[in-house]
């Protein structure tokens, strides 16, 4: 079963990038041949308009509720109609500057899906869990709120993203080792509730990947492909990372 899924390679551009960086990334990409696996980029919603329709687009949030009065959110919707395919969830910073809890990071999955998007479910732990070595507690509690609230058959659709919250933009990739260690414990949750889903889901792995590094990464059993932050800002970076999956 081990190669029935397909990669995907997503760049999250966080609060970076301009209209030019639409441009650049667009034209880089449109020579490139791409079949084999799937790509999208998160820039900020702002620009998500920007780009043509043979760019997959992802958002990096969105709210927990439908509509109304949320001054400054983003629903499901607007992002769906701005044509996105993918919303990231629960990545670590916004768990840390938005106080997002593992209920709302769950509600927001559960939106998510409804509208027919997929969810990318970021969990990862900090430094102190991991010198703790209850890295495998933690990312249970992360991942048992939102198989509470939608279930597992849910996770035929959800996309997950291991990012140790240590190795985020710091240069320090977890090694090739550490994660599949923890890509194969998070598949073996996943196998708990039902094999079929597990053998399934998509996991990908984020923190500090470049393309010197993908492939070695790419190539573990359960790394499914990247969530790439600073490395997605360079078209040529993000392009090599794509073809290393
Ligand atoms: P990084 O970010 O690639 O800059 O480490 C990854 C992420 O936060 O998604």
């Amino acid at each position: 079963q081990a190669n029935k899924r397909r990669s995907l390679v997503v760049g999250n551009w966080k609060m970076n990038g301009d209209r030019s960086l639409v441009e650049k990334i667009q034209s880089q990409f449109s020579q490139a041949s791409l079949a084999n696996m799937d790509w999208a980029i998160c820039p900020p919603a702002a620009y998500l308009g920007l780009f043509d329709s043979k760019t997959p687009l992802g958002a990096q949030n969105v709210s927990q509720f439908d509509s109304g009065a949320h001054t400054g959110e983003l629903s499901v919707s607007i992002v769906k109609d701005l044509g996105c395919q993918y919303v990231i969830v629960g990545h670590s910073e916004r768990r840390e500057d938005n106080f997002e809890s593992d209920e709302v990071v769950a509600l927001k999955v559960e939106k998510i899906l409804a509208a027919g998007l997929t969810p990318i479910l970021c969990v990862g732990e900090p430094e102190s869990v991991r010198d703790a070595g209850t890295v495998f507690e933690y990312l249970t509690k992360q991942l048992d709120a939102v198989v509470t609230l939608v279930g597992i058959s849910a996770f035929a659709n959800i996309v997950l993203a291991y990012e140790p919250i240590w190795a985020i933009g710091t240069g320090k990739t977890a090694s090739p080792a550490q994660a599949q260690d923890v890509h194969g414990f998070i598949r073996g949750y996943l196998a708990n509730l039902d094999s079929n889903i597990a053998a399934g889901t998509t996991i990908l792995y984020g923190g500090s990947v470049k393309g010197s590094n993908a492939k070695e990464l790419f190539s573990q059993a359960d790394v499914d492909g990247g969530l790439i932050g600073g490395a997605s800002l360079n078209p040529e970076d993000f392009l090599s990372i794509c073809l290393a999956a």
